[in-house]
């Protein structure tokens, strides 16, 4: 087959098996096709240095790899920076359900074998990996290890196919393929040719958003396979070039300059932000909302960091022009239309805020991977006369806590009378998803509905101040104008957090029934919290008008 009718082929649809692991392949791709193809992409497949290396210089990896092509010094920093040590990732966590994943997805290779070395005992695997290749009774080499020059890759799963080629199989915890997916798996098509191994093809095996658990898990239901043999053709010409340069980049001694912006988030949070960012004010333009990369580009490249310092007539929106106007003054801005809200934030009110997690691999009966469960709400009521009544909810984690979730909130909202203040959408959301699941209490879920003021929007829409930092994160909001509220002595600092820690409750085996305790006394005081800081901002919207 002739090199541009695969790249043809680009263009035609990525062909899926959701649902049962391909054993019996079979394709119109000549035998040790991605091999070939991999040697004529890559120019002989040779990387070419701009000067000698020594490869006892640090490796990349595919990690490394990843973190490089996102940006050049978060890759250097990765390698050299360790005033931060490495943590294992908790269960719950956005890395630890891709750990879990890439477990689990092992059972789709019964008679599969790890190579269950230390991580940093790199040679031993290679060794143990050879080994494995050289056995023809091993279907599945589980984090194969395999090096060409200077990269040293763990493939999640090699499966051996007939006569003497192989697949290489990279798991993912995402529900779909992404771009970063495919410069993963080219990276290590790329290593894996130049480790002499005939590969025929590479398939992702993800996330199948659509299953729905029963009782027992049935894996190859959950996890679908995708032959992206063809899709990562268009990414195999770059890689040996990317590896020189990034190799570059180690054999610095000094980390490159990289200015800050919106590729620190693309496509994944940077961990070095706080400290790349130590030194840019309060009002750094970063933080003016939704601003476009073009605008912040324009204006830092023209000297301007801080909101102070824009020119009155660069063009800004009006969201923005708010919040840069409040920088400039420093003092709190009220929309003309505000006044029209205050009978809606009349006294009494509640305040409310839930708590939800999306376990990738789902833990309840009747579940989809990711979707959304809640486990815990705080409420606050101020009937006006100067105290708060606290109520709240958490789930034990046994028993799919949704109907408990239901029943109890309801118990308190027709407790309460009044508007129920939330922050954001996201109450109302799980209120609607509780009315579809439960027909029976749709009526009453449906009430509390209609008795829901979002109080970020009008907070957002109607108002700017200068400490606000540009956010009006729920967050960012009550610090500023309630500076004694904080959550600084919290262990719990976010919803992230939060959902990571219920998982844990729910799902960790190895936690102890102390530090269970622990964290649900963190959980609760965590949404607790959350409640609290809205009824604080309520006071300052209706107190400063
Ligand atoms: S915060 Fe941004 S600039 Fe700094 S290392 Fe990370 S990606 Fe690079």
């Amino acid at each position: 087959m002739r090199i541009s009718e695969v790249l043809r082929r680009n263009n035609t649809s990525t062909k899926r098996n959701c649902a049962h692991p391909q054993t019996d392949w079979h394709s119109d791709r000549s035998s040790n096709d991605l091999t070939k193809l991999t040697r004529e992409l890559t120019k002989d497949g040779s990387v070419k240095h701009s000067r000698n290396l020594s490869w006892s210089r640090p490796y990349l990896s595919k990690t490394r790899y990843m973190c490089g092509r996102q940006c050049s010094k978060k890759l250097w920093m990765t390698v050299y920076d360790d005033a931060e040590p490495l943590k294992e990732p908790l269960p719950g966590t956005r890395k630890g359900m891709g750990i879990e994943a890439g477990i689990k997805a092992r059972l789709l290779w019964p008679g599969g074998v790890l190579v269950d070395t230390k991580w940093n005992a790199f040679a031993e695997a290679i060794d143990l990996t050879k080994c494995l290749i050289a056995d023809p009774t091993v279907p599945a080499i589980f984090e194969a290890a395999l090096s060409h020059h200077g990269v040293l890759v763990r493939v999640d799963a090699l499966e051996r196919l007939s006569g003497g080629r192989w697949r290489l199989n990279e798991v993912k915890s995402s529900t779909r393929i992404k771009d970063e997916h495919l410069e993963d798996v080219a990276l290590q098509t790329y290593v894996v040719f130049g480790a002499g191994l005939e590969l025929a093809d590479a398939h992702l095996v993800h996330i199948n958003d659509k299953y729905v658990r029963d009782e027992e898990i049935d894996w190859n239901a959950l996890f679908c396979r995708v032959d992206v043999s063809d899709n990562v053709i268009p990414f195999l010409p770059s890689v040996p070039a990317r590896i020189a340069n990034m190799h570059e980049v180690l054999c610095s001694t000094e980390a490159p300059d990289v200015r800050p912006s919106r590729h620190c988030f693309r496509p994944h949070d940077c961990e070095f932000w706080h400290r790349c960012t130590s030194h840019k004010p309060k009002d750094w333009i970063f933080h003016v909302p939704r601003i476009s990369s073009g605008d912040f580009d324009a204006l830092e490249l023209s000297g301007i960091v801080s909101m102070r310092h824009v020119p009155d007539d660069f063009p800004l929106k009006p969201n923005q022009k708010r919040v840069v106007d409040a920088a400039k003054s420093g003092k709190v801005y009220r929309s003309p239309e505000f006044a029209k809200f205050l009978p809606l934030l009349a006294l009494p009110t509640s305040y409310v805020d839930f708590e939800t997690f999306s376990p990738a691999i789902p833990i309840y009966p009747n579940t989809r991977p990711y979707q959304r469960i809640p486990f815990q709400w705080s409420w606050h009521y101020n009937d006006g006369s100067g105290s708060l009544i606290h109520s709240d909810f958490l789930a034990s984690g046994d028993i799919d806590p949704r109907r408990e979730f239901s029943e109890t909130l309801l118990l308190a909202s027709e407790r309460f009378p009044g508007a129920v203040m939330a922050w954001s959408q996201f109450e109302e959301k799980v209120v609607r998803d509780m009315a579809e699941l439960f027909p029976d209490l749709a009526e009453r879920l449906t009430a509390l509905l209609y008795r829901v003021i979002d109080l970020l929007e009008i907070t957002a829409d109607h108002t700017a101040h200068p400490d606000f930092q540009g956010s009006f994160s729920i967050k960012a909001v009550p610090p500023a104008v309630a500076p004694d509220l904080t959550y600084s002595d919290l262990d719990i600092a976010d919803g992230g957090d939060a959902s990571a820690a219920f998982y844990r409750i729910v799902a960790d085996p190895t936690l102890s029934a102390e530090a269970r305790d622990a964290l649900r006394q963190s959980l609760l005081a965590y949404c607790q919290r959350d409640t609290l800081a809205l009824a604080r901002v309520h006071q300052w919207l209706i107190q400063e008008s």
